[in-house]
């Protein structure tokens, strides 16, 4: 049977010869993705500006779903880290845990214990929308939406329709009608996928620099398509540039060049996440920011305003670049 994805096959790029850029013979193969435009990349005017406010873009509300098709590559870390930042510059947000079997965005967000209501409830007629609706006291426009019980199997009623019906709901709220509605997708692409993908119109895909994750992304980005989201950008997680000078991992140029996706954003593997994550204290909170705190604010800050940036080659004069070079040029 032909392989949906024959570019990403037929060599390990780790073991191609070193040549001036990454994994040559990859970039060389035709890939699945010329149906895709190009990203062209823009002018990043969304780095580091801590003088001014980010200015939204676009109409809202705006739904993005974060998805990836691989599971453990981030998509929660993103979506708690973004909305947490996207409700520090005062935007509200409502963050959705759409991975019913395995939900944990409250985990990460640190509001576990007062999770009393779900989406599935309200459905029933058990109770109202903002009794589901669980409100973080640190910022009060961040708002956690669960679909189910962290224990209890989804509802087969809930699919997408359902969600839809949630999200038109959240959007015909008179006085508080969120500027964001983010959706942590669950892995895979079977119902929960497709229940995740629904409402969105946006999405961005996360993914790591692994050629597992790769093919994921590459199906995932084929099938938001098809679904009608034409705004799909990508946050490259889990970055080492040690590994990447090694030529033990591909370049987030790669990725690009092979994904053909616009970047919202690249966070490198970072301890501090992993500790975040136990503690329920998202990290763009740290004080003082860690590298991949700061790489999530950035992308938080892009997102906002429908930037996009452009990854430089790390070992390309690592000396003159310096620390920021990582993100972007
Ligand atoms: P997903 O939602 O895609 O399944 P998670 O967001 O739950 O993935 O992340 C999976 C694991 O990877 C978590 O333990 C998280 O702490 C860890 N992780 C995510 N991003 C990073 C990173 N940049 N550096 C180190 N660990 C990370
Ligand atoms: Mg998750």
């Amino acid at each position: 049977m032909a392989s949906p994805l024959p570019h990403l096959l037929p060599q390990n790029p780790l073991s191609s010869s070193a040549s001036s850029t990454l994994f040559r013979p990859i970039r060389t193969l035709p890939p699945s993705h010329c149906r895709r435009p190009r990203a062209r990349p823009r002018c990043v005017s969304a780095a580091l500006q801590w003088g001014r406010k980010p200015q939204l873009s676009g109409e809202t509300p705006r739904v993005v779903v974060v998805t990836s098709g691989k599971g453990g590559v981030g998509k929660t870390t993103t979506t708690a880290n973004l909305g947490v930042s996207l409700a520090r510059h005062g935007f509200s947000v409502v963050a959705v845990d759409a991975d019913a079997g395995l939900r944990n965005l409250d985990l990460l967000l640190g509001l576990e214990n007062r999770v009393n209501y779900t989406a599935a409830e309200v459905l029933n007629g058990d109770c109202r929308l903002d009794q589901a609706l669980v409100r973080d006291r640190r910022f009060p426009s961040l708002q956690l939406l669960c679909l189910s019980k962290a224990r209890s199997k989804l509802p087969l009623a809930f699919g997408a329709k359902a969600l839809t019906w949630v999200v038109d709901a959240l959007r015909s709220r008179e006085s508080d009608s969120p500027h964001f509605v983010l959706i942590d997708c669950p892995a895979g692409i079977d119902a929960g996928f497709i229940t995740a993908i629904a409402p969105a119109n946006e999405a961005v895909l996360v993914t790591t620099p692994d050629i597992t994750a790769l093919r994921d992304a590459d199906r995932v980005t084929g099938l938001l398509e098809c679904d009608g989201i034409r705004d799909i950008k990508m946050v490259v997680n889990r970055v080492r540039t040690d590994l990447i000078r090694g030529e033990d991992m591909m370049s987030v140029l790669d990725v690009q060049e092979m994904l053909g996706l616009p970047l919202l954003g690249v966070i490198p593997e970072d301890a501090e996440v992993i500790r975040s994550t136990n503690r329920g204290y998202p990290l763009v909170l740290n004080k003082p920011p860690s590298i991949a705190g700061l790489a999530f604010e950035q992308a938080a800050w892009r997102l906002i305003e429908q930037d996009t940036m452009t990854a430089v080659m790390v070992e390309e004069e690592p000396k003159k670049r310096g620390f920021f070079s990582f993100f972007g040029g």
